[in-house]
């Protein structure tokens, strides 16, 4: 079965209400596959949540860029998957590599977050990926396992998972990974999940790529066989995330 291309915007800590309004008015009038082909999700800040969505077209959709790893209560400055849930927000992108780094988010604390989102119903966009020591030390792939099995240890259905492998030296910085050793991560990160999770969930899990991706590398990164979408930054808040999203046919 194929899996269907997926294409997030990561709008990290950006935007104004008035720059919001003008991406949210680019994406509604774009022209781009249909829902069948591409799924097309979008992240604003929280503040913007209710707005985006209530704006945005209905075959887009909208993410979270966080949530709480349990039942809210009494965690300021926190948000619950609840209130997500609540909000009709249906995905969540957990384990940004800037949350793992700023905010020390372990890969065990990631883990959870997955597991407690997903059991309140939220889609959850699951963020893995090395450090430029980490690549030059050989490690990718033990480091990538080792957030994916953080994960696979506390979650059993990947039906609503979307993996995304970011390498932290590609991200922001305007040096994407080749294709090839984008797809030589996800080929490895697939053939894992398919030894320690199973052969179902690695032949219909999307691992998408996130890290520089723009209009112009796109077409070429999409053309991988393991690569299933994007997770993309600084283009999603510019004209050039359309044709991102174009690059899934
Ligand atoms: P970038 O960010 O596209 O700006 O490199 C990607 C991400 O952090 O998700």
């Amino acid at each position: 079965m194929g899996r269907k291309f997926f294409v997030g915007g990561n709008w990290k800590c950006n935007g104004t209400s008035e720059e919001v309004k003008k991406i949210v008015a680019l994406l509604n009038e774009a022209e781009v596959p249909s829902e069948d082909v591409v799924e097309v999700v979008v992240s604003p800040p929280y503040v913007f949540l209710p707005f985006v969505k209530n704006l945005l077209r209905a075959d887009f959709h909208v993410a979270a860029q966080n949530c709480w790893v349990k039942k809210g209560g009494a965690f300021t400055g926190e948000i619950s998957a609840e209130m997500l849930v609540n909000l009709g927000i249906p995905w969540v992108i957990l384990g940004h590599s800037e949350r793992r780094a700023l905010l020390n988010e372990s890969n065990e604390f990631v883990g959870d977050k997955t597991a407690y989102a997903l059991s309140q119903g939220l889609k959850v966009i699951a963020c893995v990926g090395e450090t430029l020591e980490q690549r030059e030390a050989g490690s990718t792939i033990s480091v990538v396992a080792a957030q994916t099995k953080a994960i696979a240890e506390k979650v059993s259905d990947w039906t609503n998972i979307v993996v995304a492998y970011e390498p932290v030296w590609a991200i922001g910085t305007g040096k994407v990974a080749s294709p090839a050793q984008a797809q030589e991560v996800h080929f490895e990160l697939r053939k894992w999940i398919k030894e320690n999770v199973g052969a179902d969930v690695a032949g219909s899990v999307r691992i998408i790529y996130g890290g520089s991706v723009n209009g112009a590398n796109s077409k070429e990164l999409a053309g991988q066989p393991d690569i299933d979408g994007f997770l993309v930054g600084g283009a999603s808040l510019k004209p050039e995330f359309v044709d991102i999203i174009k690059s899934a046919t």
